[in-house]
């Protein structure tokens, strides 16, 4: 295994010092976000083209970096990463701290602390370097970690040109965080067939899995009467609205599931007696299941209407499809990482995400497989946030894996 630790810490400490926390309230509105996206957005750019990528970034404000083939017949693969961090605890000025873990509790600044019992896999890393930031901030290893990781791998290609590979596109993406990342993305420039986000967790995590999710969009026209006068006449929307509400079962709630167990949540109720709407989120694994949980909150709503003599309207959006569909088609996409794993003789295993990832939302849009990897990251979105540099530089080593097994599988 090559050693990228110095060089892929160095860089991951750099892309920290970039302000770049999202704002979901602009999500939709600006894009990206926040400023300071595009300032770092632009050092990728630049360092990109200082390798000899072919560079793009246009007005989908994602940068696109490709490292042309050199041996034909190559599945173009893709790496992606998003340059935005989460803005629970703030995110921006993060001074991030070196530790050689020896043990025992981390104590930050501002009374954080990192606590062994609570980061069961910390005892792992014993005699190994970890970063955190120094107590006030988070880190920003969600997901910058991945964005260095990729970044050193290119470094790596480009400058050992002995090394046979096919095309190997690199994203930088905005707005992860708010979820409006993927709204906009250079699908025309893409030539990858299989991609990755380099967005995950704990090492030998494979995210290959997420939820089908759907929002179900219900409006309830009332009947409006002088309130004098209504008896028998006036149908309250809202009435009816919490009518609804209450057919949907409690225990198929998020409160009430974990693991494969798909849910209804009753996501908003707005309006007045006259005109209300209500959105009911649908999350599930499994495809009939959930196209089964979309009917059967259609039917509901309708029913219900019936009863109430209201009139119901349902619309639903399908937000983003488990990913395993796509994945299921290109077999090859998780047979490379697995394959990784062997030849770097690590133990990786396959998780479940419980919601949603860019790369399910490439898998939707274009068909692209593009399962989750892990970066060496713990703790996203807290002040207790951090990452094993001894596993970054094993995540550098697994995308050169996956790219070097796509040549030895070439057609
Ligand atoms: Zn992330």
């Amino acid at each position: 295994m090559i050693d990228f630790r110095k060089s892929v810490s160095e860089r991951f400490i750099r892309y920290t010092q970039f302000d770049t926390m999202s704002d979901p309230s602009l999500a939709g509105v600006k894009r990206p976000t926040t400023d300071g996206q595009v300032v770092m957005q632009k050092a990728l750019a630049k360092e990109l083209e200082e390798l000899g990528l072919e560079v793009s970034y246009g007005k989908e404000s994602v940068v696109r970096g490709l490292v042309k083939a050199n041996v034909p017949g190559v599945l173009p693969i893709g790496f992606m990463a998003h340059v935005d961090t989460a803005d629970d605890v703030m995110g921006n000025g993060v001074k991030a701290q070196r530790h050689i873990y020896t043990g025992g509790d981390i104590v930050l600044n501002g009374g954080t602390v990192i606590r062994e019992n609570e980061n069961p896999s910390l005892s792992s890393y014993i005699g190994t370097e970890i970063i955190t930031s120094d107590g006030t901030t988070l880190l920003g290893a969600d997901d910058k970690a991945g964005a260095a990781e990729i970044m050193e791998a290119v470094r790596y290609l480009v400058e050992h040109p002995e090394i046979k590979h096919g095309d190997i596109e690199v994203f930088f993406t905005p707005d992860e965080e708010t979820g409006a990342g993927m709204d906009q993305f250079p699908y025309h420039e893409q030539i990858s067939k299989v991609c990755y986000t380099m967005d995950g967790g704990a090492e030998g995590e494979i995210e290959s899995e997420c939820f089908n999710a759907a929002s179900v969009i219900i409006s309830i026209h009332g009947v409006s009467t002088h309130l004098g006068s209504a008896r028998g006449k006036l149908v309250n929307a809202l009435t009816v609205a919490s009518a609804i509400s209450m057919t949907i079962p409690h225990s198929e709630s998020p409160e009430a599931t974990d693991e494969r167990y798909g849910y209804y949540h009753v996501g908003e109720i707005k309006g007045t007696h006259v005109e209300a709407q209500m959105e009911i989120f649908i999350r599930d694994f499994d495809s009939d299941s959930f196209d089964f949980r979309i009917s059967a909150v259609k039917e509901l709503a309708q029913a219900v209407g019936n009863i109430y003599h209201a009139r119901v309207e349902v619309s639903v959006k399908i937000s983003y499809r488990n990913m395993a569909l796509a994945n299921a088609k290109h077999p090859e996409a998780i047979e490379a990482v697995m394959n990784a794993g062997k030849e770097l003789g690590l133990e990786f295993f396959p998780a479940l995400i419980r919601g949603g990832t860019d790369g399910a939302r490439m898998a939707e849009k274009a068909g692209v497989p593009c399962p989750n990897l892990f970066t060496g990251g713990h703790n996203y979105h807290s002040l207790e946030e951090w990452v094993s540099v001894e596993v970054m530089s094993r995540s550098v080593n697994m995308i050169l894996a996956i790219i070097d097994y796509q040549v030895k599988n070439r057609k």
